[in-house]
């Protein structure tokens, strides 16, 4: 049992009746939690009306570039070191809870930012340098509100780790990982060097999907959310689905387009539904 159940620890009802100059950390942290749902729901708005322009989807008139490669290890470098120092400073960073958690988010981040960016045969593309600083603020707010919480502002007992939440959300984010790895590495197969062609993926979740590797990660970070059962959580898994799902979907469109022989029974990210 948790002594304090951390999704209870959200507090803006209070912060109205505290004078203003005594805003406590806890109440800051929950209005930027708050702001995190309501960007993904003004992200996931604009994305159905506007692709992210990068990978397929790169197109004029979204200012400087620079090499895709570097703009993946720079947009995502925050997730491995703010993340890291902001954990660190917590006063429960020594407790074994707060560490696997670590453990896990540092598993799938350090992957993202220093080993598949240069797995990727891209070479030659580039990254709108507006995409990197939209996703480098992103990672820095993001890395602060998961890392404070589970280090400082979340409260784990030890026995949390026996907890249902905690076993059922680690299972779905290790599964989410071995998903989304493996389309990722299925994409890339498909390229020999210096190709930057694209063509039809096939077999594992390729048969029912044109995003296994969106679904993975989608999964991933719900996992993250109910394993650490808190809103700071629910907010990166919800902005996650907010980001891919319009992604997925405009992936499906362009593969619809673009080949003829595309498998028609084939959905975008949710086998059989959508
Ligand atoms: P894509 O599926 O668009 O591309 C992944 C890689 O595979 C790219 O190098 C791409 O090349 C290549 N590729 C894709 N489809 C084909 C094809 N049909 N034929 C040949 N090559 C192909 O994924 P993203 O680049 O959008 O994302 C990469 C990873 O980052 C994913 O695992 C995703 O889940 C994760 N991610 C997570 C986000 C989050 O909110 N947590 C946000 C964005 C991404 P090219 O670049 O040339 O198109």
């Amino acid at each position: 049992m948790v002594t304090d159940n951390p999704i209870t620890r959200f507090d803006l009802a209070s912060a109205e009746s505290m004078p203003d100059s005594t805003m406590t950390e806890l109440q800051y942290h929950s209005y930027l939690v708050l702001a995190m749902f309501v960007l993904a729901a003004l992200t996931f708005v604009s994305l159905l009306r506007v692709t992210a322009p990068y990978g397929r989807h790169l197109r004029p008139g979204w200012g400087p570039s620079i090499p895709a490669r570097l703009g993946w290890v720079v947009m995502e470098s925050p997730a491995v070191f703010v993340f890291a120092g902001i954990y660190w400073l917590g006063v429960n960073a020594q407790g074994m809870v707060p560490l696997l958690l670590l453990g896990l988010w540092q598993f799938h981040y350090i992957n993202r930012t220093f080993i598949f960016p240069f797995r990727l045969r891209e070479s030659g593309k580039r990254m709108p340098v507006m995409i990197v600083a939209m996703a480098l603020a992103f990672n820095c707010i993001n890395a602060y509100i998961n890392a404070r919480w589970i280090s400082e502002l979340g409260d784990y007992a030890l026995s949390w780790i026996t907890s249902l939440p905690f076993a059922a959300g680690v299972a779905c984010f290790l599964v989410g990982w071995a998903i989304n790895q493996h389309a990722d590495t299925m994409l890339m197969r498909l390229r020999q060097p210096g190709d930057l062609g694209y063509r039809i993926p096939h077999g594992g979740l390729f048969r029912w999907v044109s995003c296994p590797n969106y679904l993975g990660e989608m999964l991933q970070w719900l996992g993250w959310a109910i394993a650490t059962w808190s809103l700071a959580g629910a907010s990166f898994a919800v902005f996650t689905i907010a980001n891919l799902w319009p992604r997925a979907l405009a992936h499906h469109r362009w593969y619809r387009r673009e080949f003829a022989g595309y498998p028609a029974s084939r959905r975008a990210v949710i086998p059989y539904l959508v």
